[in-house]
């Protein structure tokens, strides 16, 4: 069990981030720039986000390294560079937090899709393992394999952070609403669906991030607690639904909002708490708060 796990198992609910897209956006990363390279070429700007988690009063600080596998980096021409990114992107990351917040490596999708035969499950693996090891030795305390919609792909990463780190494990999916009522991701996984196959695959916590708004998160944490009573859950929702605006996508769930569905979340069996995109330090501010009046 680490440092995270043993948290969660002393009853503690943990707050965790916010976005980071959104913050690097405010600091002046462009359309089409890569974000990654930014731990190795723009330090001090990713450190400051880090740091302005810290200080909102996070137990733990995500790493800027969704994009961090090889096959995301080649669309930038660093496909050589997975480990110096990855390194960079925990050792920022452990830097805001010191010893007693929790580092938790991000890795998010691939973009490729097995089905269509881009490319084989053994390269997929292989992409995940190199970014999982880079993150451990830069000093992550825990991973998490986020913004999942193809099942597959999700069990191939949680297995092969599992198989070659000795952190704890989230694995995180993505879901909609569909038309018929359903909460499905955009690849037809529902949150029932993931439960037993992440878990086997060597998740110690299941999540759902991104999406629609916290409020959509309720459903489908109550999905998951009906599928699994025990497990340890993550939510991480978008600050509302996304809305296109003179061509920018715009997030309009207010701290305030985001704050009033934390006692719900916590009585349905949230375990970790934070934000996706959209989400700014002031939401990890009204979200802590909101824990701290729950405690009492
Ligand atoms: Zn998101």
């Amino acid at each position: 069990m680490g440092k995270l796990l043993n948290k969660i198992a002393k009853g503690k609910i943990v707050a965790s981030d916010g976005a980071w897209g959104t913050q690097l956006q405010e600091k002046g990363l462009k359309a089409g720039e890569c974000p990654e390279i930014w731990n190795i070429e723009r330090r001090k700007d990713v450190l400051d986000i880090a740091r302005s988690y810290v200080e909102a009063g996070a137990d733990m600080v995500e790493t800027n390294s969704f994009g961090g596998n090889q096959f995301t980096l080649a669309n930038f021409g660093l496909e050589d560079r997975v480990y110096e990114i990855n390194r960079a992107a925990a050792e920022i990351s452990r830097e805001a937090c010191g010893d007693t917040k929790i580092v938790l490596g991000s890795m998010g999708p691939t973009g490729k899709i097995l089905m269509m035969g881009d490319i084989t499950p053994e390269e997929m693996y292989d992409a995940f393992k190199q970014q999982a090891i880079a993150l451990e030795e830069g000093g992550a305390d825990a991973l998490i394999i986020e913004t999942m919609t193809d099942l597959e792909e999700a069990r191939i990463a949680t297995k092969a952070a599992r198989e070659n780190t000795g952190l704890d494990i989230v694995s995180s999916m993505t879901f909609d609403n569909t038309p018929a009522g359903g909460i499905r991701t955009v690849m037809g996984i529902s949150p029932a669906d993931m439960v037993d196959v992440l878990k086997e695959a060597g998740a110690s916590i299941l999540g759902s991030n991104c999406g629609n708004g916290t409020k959509e998160m309720i459903p489908v944490l109550k999905e998951i607690r009906k599928a699994d009573p025990d497990i340890a859950v993550l939510i991480q929702g978008n600050a509302g639904m996304p809305q296109y605006n003179n061509g920018k996508i715009e997030y309009n769930e207010s701290p305030d909002i985001t704050a009033g569905f934390v006692k719900e979340l916590v009585l349905e069996g949230a375990n970790i708490i934070g934000g996706c995109c959209g989400t700014t330090p002031e939401h990890i501010r009204r979200i802590v708060k909101e824990l701290h009046s729950i405690r009492k």
